[in-house]
């Protein structure tokens, strides 16, 4: 059974129609429904998460709903006001005691790292903004700090919403009792448990497909040999692959 109240997640967004059909499935859907123990009705494990996504025209202030204006000093594309952001912020805020760690997603941010995202997984509260168009006026990002901003990557997309998504995903699957089997996030590529290498390739039925045989070290069913493989192998698979990840791990 859960201890702890589930994680909150807001999300800030002018497109929260792009998000039941993510939140809704698989993993992240399990992590927000309580899970009864089929040998004790009694016995209810809370949700680990809660998610709330609010669409920030509800906060523009005029009947058209609009929250974007072009930029100043020209150019191409819109940029979302501040005043419906600051508003939608205050206003998600009030609905929870616990302070939020606001997160501005935007392709100018800290590259988002296992690391960043372990750390999130460790707060009460999240508070996500996901920009769209050119992005937000910057005087509103400069008002809300603290804010971490995060980027998913070197690349531009049309706007936060598949971040933020990205980053509900990396962040709920490390929730204690989020996935089914309570020690395998700790072993995934760049993990503690994983010396925070790659990790290592992995096997299934049948032993032979297409003339191809699984690691014969596999099926020996002794541990401590399966482990060593399973080692050496994400490391020759780290050298190959990400090289750079080696420098901080322990040879
Ligand atoms: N004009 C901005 C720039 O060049 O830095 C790009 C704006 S982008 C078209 C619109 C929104 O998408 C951003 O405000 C941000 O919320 C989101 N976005 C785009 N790429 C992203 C990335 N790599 N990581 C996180 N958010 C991103």
């Amino acid at each position: 059974m859960a201890t702890s109240p589930p994680l909150r997640i807001d999300v800030l967004t002018l497109f929260p129609e792009m998000f039941p059909g993510v939140l809704g499935s698989s993993i992240l859907k399990r992590a927000a429904e309580p899970v009864v123990n089929p040998a004790d009705p009694n016995d209810i494990r809370q949700p680990v998460v809660s998610y709330h996504v609010t669409d920030i025209r509800d906060y523009a202030g005029n009947k058209h709903q609009k929250v974007d204006q072009p930029s100043f000093g020209g150019g191409p594309g819109m940029v979302i006001q501040c005043q419906p952001v600051w508003d939608a912020v205050q206003a998600v805020e009030a609905q929870d005691d616990r302070p939020a760690t606001r997160i501005l997603l935007t392709p100018q941010g800290e590259p988002l790292t296992q690391p960043i995202v372990e750390e999130l997984a460790g707060q009460p509260r999240l508070l996500m903004i996901a920009g769209h168009y050119e992005g937000i006026d910057e005087r509103v990002i400069e008002k809300l700090a603290p804010i971490r901003e995060i980027s998913v990557g070197d690349y531009v997309l049309s706007g936060g919403e598949l971040p933020a998504m990205v980053l509900i995903d990396a962040v709920v699957r490390l929730l204690p009792g989020a996935l089914g089997h309570q020690d395998s996030a700790h072993h995934d590529s760049f993990s503690p448990g994983a010396q925070r290498l790659l990790d290592h390739p992995h096997y299934t039925r049948p032993r032979t497909w297409e003339g191809m045989e699984a690691p014969e070290v596999l099926l020996s069913g002794n541990h401590a040999k399966i482990e060593a493989w399973r080692e050496a192998e994400a490391r020759k698979r780290t050298e190959e692959r990400r090289p750079d990840l080696l420098g901080d791990a322990p040879q």
